[in-house]
């Protein structure tokens, strides 16, 4: 199958150069290869997605010379298949609801006898408040946090039997083979749902990259602690893995990681003032468009 990829922003502020980065990587590994560049909007929080910010990252993108392939993808609209993915985890008991606040959270796990709070990919380890001893049962309930029981989850992935492992490029420390201990402790049971949210960010993207059949996640070396919830998903709903490839971070003068409240560094300032797209090419140290060579992140 030829090469799919995709760039999905959050519509909920300016682009700056870290997501030019990694949309112009992802595009032009795309173009390269002959295959397909999808955008998808990461609008499940529509208390800060706003149509201004998503229309703003069509125009900032193509003025950068991308172009995509096909509509855009909008989260907001795929709610139907997020509920239906939640109802056959929770028929297998595998989620739980969870009515903890983030502030009930980050005190239950620096409690004294819990010593120092662990962090995984979504902040502060769930410290289990909320999780049953059984399988909660009954129709799935809506407009909660709904939680995946991690352990439960390892055992029905098969992962004390066959470690969890993916292909990875450009990472300087691929994971290894992950066991049922990477899972329970280093991530814990992670929020599939959200109060008031139809899903969580890591349901929405594995739907997603195997319903838009994506055939390499491109993205920055933040979320690489996350890919293994994602392959997880994977195995438990049946679908495909990915090849997954963690580029590096833009960061500022100082190494500070680039973050939407950088509005200096937004490619919309840099428009104003006059520079091109292949400034912004070079400011991220990527060759203009025409020097594309072959791409090397294998298939
Ligand atoms: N909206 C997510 C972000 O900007 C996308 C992550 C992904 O590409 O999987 O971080």
């Amino acid at each position: 199958m030829s090469l799919r990829t995709r760039f999905a922003p959050s519509p909920t502020g300016p682009l700056h150069l870290g997501h030019a980065y990694s949309a112009l990587l992802a595009h032009d590994t795309a173009r390269a290869a002959g295959g397909t560049f999808l955008l998808r909007l990461d609008d499940l929080d529509q208390s800060r997605a706003r149509p201004e910010w998503a229309a703003q990252i069509a125009r900032d993108l193509a003025w950068l010379g991308i172009t995509w392939d096909g509509p855009v993808l909008r989260q907001s609209d795929r709610l139907p298949r997020y509920r239906a993915a939640l109802a056959a985890l929770w028929e297998r008991g595998l989620l739980y609801p969870c009515h903890c606040s983030r502030r009930d959270i980050e005190a239950a796990a620096s409690a004294p006898q819990e010593g120092a709070p662990l962090h995984g990919p979504d902040g502060v380890i769930y410290p289990g408040t909320c999780r049953p001893a059984q399988p909660p049962g009954g129709p799935l309930p809506e407009g909660v946090a709904l939680r995946l029981d991690m352990t439960r989850a390892a055992a029905a992935a098969g992962l004390d039997v066959t470690p969890l492992s993916y292909k990875e490029t450009g990472v300087a420390d691929p994971p290894g083979a992950l066991g049922p201990d990477h899972f329970t402790r280093a991530i814990g049971d992670v929020a599939l749902a959200r109060r008031g949210l139809g899903a969580s960010y890591h349901l929405a993207v594995v739907l997603d990259d195997a319903d838009q059949s994506i055939t390499h996640v491109i993205r920055g070396a933040d979320l690489a602690p996350a890919t293994p919830i994602h392959v997880l998903l994977q195995r438990l709903l049946g679908l495909p893995t990915p090849i997954y490839h963690h580029h590096r971070l833009i960061r500022d003068e100082t190494g500070r990681r680039l973050a939407k409240r950088d509005d200096a560094r937004a490619i919309a300032a840099y428009r104003a003032e006059g520079r091109t797209p292949n400034d912004i090419r070079a400011m991220v140290q990527l060759s203009p468009p025409h020097h594309l060579g072959p791409n090397t992140l294998g298939g």
